[in-house]
């Protein structure tokens, strides 16, 4: 039987409320998502046929504020996926302080599959039929797999169309010129990065000893590798979906990056301006990049990658989820016994709702911040969470994914409490 993401994620919610000191009703309440809406998605294709997709959004938990999380558009989106994925939101925001609850959205497509005029067509469509559910002050979608800025701007221009006035925080990662944010391109990677700086003051590591494996080279994944690579660790492998490249002494991060934009392909290149040569390399598949004898694995691509069937297998002794969900539950208690180190994904990819928030504010205050502003900001933020996250697995003996989501429910827990909970109304 095909495993249900979003009972994996409650379990693991269950485990987490075991460790939390909170109210059973607050579990309760997350184990439900508020709204969950299932749409058909019609889009007129280039040959002149109707093709009708199936589309979802979910709004999981408003308790913290207007519910906030991306859209992804890939052949596997189900709605459980989606309710998952809008659970890990909620957990997030909560986690790293910021005033929004958790939401997810996907349309059931493979974008590879459509011209760029059906895409801005399915774009478009989608939000006419989202319309109702999201809005600036009650629900902000963004870029997820699959979707990028233009696409943003797309649905930016349609939802302002369909409320007739222009209403740019509907939606975060847009392009600058639409009222989006400097910083927020490479802000989930940025994010991971940041809290890999802090594991190295903890461990004092020397970059150029460290190896690392990336799986998955899209926005979040090529900015963490460029960023580590910038600081001199190697980055020894790198894949996408039609498999991956391998060499011990590391690659040049930025003409991979290069030539993956260029030709879609992760491909082993040196380029000196814009000439560009092969290099040494192995190519491998994704379950190989996995099981390297690295010092720092980064899945950032799909949910599920590491399980029961390949956990004991894994060497990396430091995981940094930059993906959502990479790690299913099954493999925790392994990893566990292997001493692991994680990194969970409601905190190593939160660079990225960070700085949709900055997005966001900028949009509602009319005044838009520089860069290094928004670096700046983003760091604070990320790294203080960092540290919380640490200190709470510190002392109470937990690991990193445990430490999180006690402080994420915790979180949770007042704004939940404020509203009054089973103790206020026995009160009599
Ligand atoms: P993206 O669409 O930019 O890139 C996805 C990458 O994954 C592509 O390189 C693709 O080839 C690769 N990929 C797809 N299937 C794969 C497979 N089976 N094995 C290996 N690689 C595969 O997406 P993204 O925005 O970088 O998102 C990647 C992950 O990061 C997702 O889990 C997403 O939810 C998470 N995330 C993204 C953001 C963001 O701001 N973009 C924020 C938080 C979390």
């Amino acid at each position: 039987m095909q495993r249900n993401i979003f009972e994996d994620a409650i379990s693991r919610l269950d485990t987490a409320f075991a460790d939390a000191n909170v109210e059973a009703e607050v579990l309760e309440q997350l184990k439900h998502p508020e709204q969950i809406l299932e749409v058909a998605v019609p889009v007129r294709m280039d040959n002149g046929a109707l093709r009708v997709f199936t589309g979802f959004r979910v709004r999981h938990d408003d308790s913290l504020g207007p519910t906030k999380g991306g859209i992804r558009f890939h052949p596997n989106v189900t709605r459980e996926e989606v309710m998952a994925l809008a659970l890990w939101m909620t957990l997030k925001c909560a986690l790293v302080g910021i005033p929004y609850g958790g939401a997810k959205g996907g349309i059931k497509v493979n974008p590879k599959d459509l011209s760029k005029l059906e895409l801005e067509r399915l774009s478009r469509s989608y939000i006419q039929r989202v319309a109702d559910a999201i809005g600036p002050q009650t629900d902000i979608p963004a870029p997820d797999v699959y979707t990028n800025a233009m696409i943003m701007g797309w649905m930016m221009d349609e939802y302002s169309s369909i409320v007739r006035r222009r209403t740019p925080g509907v939606i975060t990662g847009k392009p600058i010129p639409l009222g989006g944010s400097l910083g927020r391109d490479d802000a989930t990677g940025r994010g991971a990065y940041y809290c890999i700086k802090e594991l190295e003051k903890k461990y004092n590591w020397q970059p150029s000893n460290i190896k690392v494996a990336v799986q998955g080279f899209g926005n979040a994944g090529q900015h963490v590798a460029g960023l580590l690579h910038q600081d001199g660790y190697k980055i020894v492998a790198i894949s996408d979906s039609q498999g991956g490249i391998f060499h011990e002494s590391g690659f040049d991060v930025p003409s991979i990056v290069k030539m993956k934009n260029e030709t879609r392909r992760v491909q082993a290149v040196y380029c000196d301006g814009s000439v560009c040569e092969a290099v040494d390399s192995e190519v491998i598949s994704n379950e190989q990049l996995l099981e390297l004898p690295v010092d720092i694995l980064i899945p950032a691509a799909l949910e599920d990658q590491i399980n029961a069937s390949n956990a004991e297998r894994i060497k990396a002794p430091y995981i940094v989820e930059v993906a959502n969900g990479p790690i299913v539950s099954n493999a925790d208690s392994i990893l566990h016994k292997k001493n692991t180190f994680i990194i969970p994904d409601i905190l190593a990819n939160a660079g990225g709702v960070i700085v949709s928030y900055f997005e966001w504010v900028q949009n509602n205050i009319g005044l838009y911040w520089t860069e290094s502003e928004v670096h700046q900001k983003l760091k604070q933020i990320i790294t203080a969470a960092f540290h919380k996250v640490l200190d709470i697995a510190d002392e109470r003996k937990l690991d990193m994914r445990a430490a999180a989501n006690v402080h994420a429910l915790n979180n949770l827990q007042t704004a939940i409490k404020a509203r009054g909970t089973q103790e206020y109304f026995n009160m009599g």
